[in-house]
This record gives C-alpha cells, sequence and structure tokens, in this order.
C-alpha cells in the first residue's frame, strides 16, 4: 500500500505526511485499477473524474503511437497546423451545441480556462468596450489552479497565501441567480466580461444545480450581455449524459471550457470552444491577434489519441450511457442516506455523487478516514469539501455500482 519517499511533490498533499505513506497505482485495466503489492480497486473517481473511456484502451495507445512515428509533435502558432489538431477541432466543433463554433486547445482544464478568461477580457476590448474587465464567478467554485483560475475559483483555501491575485474578479453565491443579478447591479454590466460556472459544480463538493438555476443565469447574462462561459472540464463527453454537458440543460453558451473525458486522460488536453460572434472579430476582421497560446496547443498525438477516444465514447454510446446507469448510482448512493454519520447525498445528474458526513464527523476527521477505509474495502472515492465523491468511469455496471455503494455502507459502519 505505501511506497519509499522519493522526490515526487504531490498536488494538494501535507508532504510531512505523504511522504511517509503514499498509494502507488502501478496498473489499470476497465474500471479496475492495482497498487504495488498487486491489489486491484474498483476506480469510483475515474482517476480525477477523467477515465470516462474506462481504463487500458489499446486502440488509443495505437492511434498514439501510429501518430508519433508519423509527426510526433509540431506548434500550431501563426499559420502552421497539423492534419490531427484540424480532425479534433472541426469535430468538437460539430459536436459543440452552439452553431459554428472555434475550437482554441490548450493542455488540461487551467490552461483553458485561462484562455477563455482572457477572451473574454480582449473580446470586449476588440469590440470597443475595454472597460468590460471583471469575471464573476461562484463561491464553491473549482476553475484549476493557474493565474485567472485560482483568481476566479470560489474555495477559499485554495486562494490564501499568494498574495494579490487577479483584479476585477468576484464571486456571486453558487446556487442563487438573484446573486448574481445583485453583483452586476452593484459593479454595473457594462464593466462585466463574463460569468464562469460549471453545470454541476466538482471539486466544491458535487453540487447539482437548483432546478432552473443554469437557464436563470444563462438568461441573466445574455439580457446584459455578459459572455457566459460554461466550465465543463468535469461535466463534458458523457459525465452528465451529453458531449459538453450544457445540452442537458439546453444551453448554448458564449464559451465552453473542457478538458479532461475529451482523451479520457490519455494525454492531457483541454481547450475552450468559442462560438461564433466572440471568435468573430479575431476571425473576420484583419489585425486582432489573440496574443496568448501554449507550446504544446494543437499538439497532434495528444489530438490522435482524443480523437480515437472520441471514437470509443461514441461507437460505444458512452455519452448516454449515464441516462441508464444515473439511477441505480445514486440509488446506491442513497441506501446509506439515513446512515447516523451521513448529513446529506448528492447526485442523480449524471454518472456523479457524494455523500455529505454530519458536522459531528468532520469535525472528528472522518472524511480522510472514511476514504482510506473504503479504500481497504477496494473501492477509490474522494474527498471533496465535506463529502466523498464518486465518479466512475462510463463503461461501470450495475453491479459494480452496486460494489461502491456497498464499500460507501460498510465503511461508514466503521465510523461509528
Ligand atoms: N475546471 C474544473 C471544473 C475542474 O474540475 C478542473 C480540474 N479538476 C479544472 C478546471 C482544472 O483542470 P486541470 O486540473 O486540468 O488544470
Amino acid at each position: 500500500m505505501s511506497s519509499s519517499p522519493t522526490a515526487l511533490w504531490h498536488p494538494f498533499a501535507d508532504m510531512f505526511e505523504v511522504k511517509s505513506s503514499s498509494f502507488c497505482v502501478t496498473k489499470a485495466e476497465g474500471v479496475w485499477i492495482y497498487d504495488d503489492a498487486g491489489r486491484r480497486y474498483l476506480d469510483g473517481t475515474a482517476s480525477l473524474w477523467y477515465a470516462n473511456a474506462g481504463h487500458g484502451r489499446t486502440e488509443i495507445v495505437e492511434a498514439a503511437a501510429a501518430q508519433m512515428r508519423e509527426l510526433e509533435s509540431y506548434f500550431v502558432f501563426n499559420d502552421y497546423t497539423n492534419p490531427p489538431a484540424e480532425a479534433l477541432a472541426t469535430r468538437l466543433s460539430e459536436l459543440a451545441p452552439m452553431p459554428n463554433p472555434k475550437v482554441f486547445l490548450a493542455t488540461g482544464g487551467g490552461e483553458a480556462i485561462d484562455t477563455a478568461a482572457k477572451l473574454a477580457r480582449q473580446y470586449w476590448a476588440q469590440r470597443g468596450q475595454p472597460q468590460r474587465t471583471h469575471i464573476l464567478s461562484r463561491g464553491n467554485a473549482y476553475h484549476g489552479t493557474n493565474g485567472m483560475g485560482t483568481s476566479i475559483g470560489g474555495i477559499e483555501a485554495n486562494q490564501a497565501g499568494f498574495g494579490q491575485l487577479v483584479p476585477e474578479t468576484g464571486r456571486v453565491v453558487h446556487d442563487d441567480a438573484e446573486s448574481l443579478r445583485e453583483a452586476i447591479d452593484r459593479i454595473g454590466a457594462e464593466k462585466i466580461a463574463a460569468f464562469f460556472a460549471e453545470p454541476v459544480m466538482g471539486a466544491g463538493g458535487l453540487y447539482p444545480p437548483e432546478p432552473g438555476y443554469l437557464e436563470a443565469v444563462a438568461k441573466i447574462c445574455s439580457e446584459h450581455g455578459i459572455l457566459f462561459v460554461a466550465d465543463s472540464v468535469i461535466c463534458g463527453f458523457g459525465r452528465v449524459g451529453t458531449w459538453f454537458g450544457v445540452e442537458r440543460w439546453g444551453l448554448q453558451p458564449d464559451m465552453i471550457t473542457f478538458a479532461k473525458g475529451v482523451t479520457s486522460g490519455y494525454l492531457p488536453l483541454g481547450g475552450v470552444v468559442v462560438a461564433e460572434h466572440v471568435a468573430d472579430p479575431f476571425w473576420n476582421e484583419p489585425g486582432r491577434v489573440f496574443r496568448h497560446g501554449a507550446t504544446y496547443s494543437g499538439h497532434p498525438t495528444v489530438a490522435a489519441a482524443a480523437l480515437a477516444n472520441l471514437d470509443i465514447l461514441e461507437r460505444e454510446q458512452l455519452i448516454t450511457r449515464s441516462d441508464a446507469l444515473e439511477g441505480p448510482l445514486h440509488e446506491a448512493l442513497k441506501q446509506v442516506a439515513d446512515h447516523p454519520a451521513v448529513a446529506e447525498v448528492r447526485g442523480g445528474v449524471g454518472l456523479l455523487g457524494a455523500v455529505e458526513l454530519t458536522a459531528e464527523q468532520l469535525q472528528a476527521g472522518a472524511l480522510p478516514k472514511l476514504q482510506k477505509k473504503i479504500r481497504e474495502l477496494g473501492v477509490i472515492v474522494r474527498p471533496l469539501g465535506k463529502a466523498l465523491a464518486v465518479s466512475p468511469p462510463l463503461i461501470v455496471t450495475e453491479e459494480e455500482i452496486g460494489l461502491i455503494g456497498k464499500a460507501f455502507a460498510e465503511g461508514l459502519d466503521s465510523l461509528v
């Protein structure tokens, strides 16, 4: 279970603790992962929300290897391009819910967020409204750990101790559309560039949207000319039953950030789907350059892996698989809803769920204890906020969902 320490500095980790006790994953297949002692665990979180197609897909491996033999990498700045990057952008553009969008590729979700936030400000500058710089987001939100993502995140602990973050950013209450309206009244719509929201709030503790909330905030944004950016880094590629998550609520955002499930994690990729009207000044008027981009944007091997992953998601109808499985997953978790250590069970929207512990249990430090106990029982779950979250690969079976529920029940019993 634990391996000897190395120089690896783990993200979001107390290295004082982790240096003497880490959990080494050496192999994975389907919905299962294996530790360095050869023990297998059900990957109840699809790694970090991303192994949508499941582990061990040789088809993706081969697509990446074939591309590497042909052209491992070349940049796409200026007029340079390559066939897989073009094919991926076209395919994502056709799958997206807005008509004729453009696709900016990045290497992960945080980079996608920085791209979208910078583009929002730059769009308004190009449109002759340079004072539209404010970016609103939600309390409890997680938008990655890059500069913009850290600044617009709503989990306060993730901002503490980093000095001054990006100015002209602000948070509204995460489940109350009126709070957005109030912020707009206070700041002035003419100063606001964009509003960012995750369709289902993920790392902040797994909160599905209140009925009507997303539709309401999208409408408020459109009434005030504020760009609505859906952060679908978690919710995309089948996690909530649709390609980009937002279609579930009938939304057509001005931008959609994506990552994770676009490659099922086989290689790192993120990006932004940009609605036609936002891309318009840059694409249809000369001399307007978006001076932004990362070295590995449009990386052909990564794009080839993404295309192979999209083939699998499409062919095996994994995008809509949560239609049949979100009910059973929610039911499996709800079986512990009355447990004395449990405050609330959330989910029922896609293959996402969470079990929140009571204040008393949280105070007693039960969350990490329960996570480790459930892992000992052979299931991977993840502490987020006050809850343990699950987001299994989309290939999970009902029987395997039953194993997740059973591990929660047994783990919780060990607490009281
Ligand atoms: N946005 C959301 C909603 C996320 O959940 C995450 C990562 N979990 C990010 C952005 C940042 O993505 P990355 O870690 O790839 O930078």
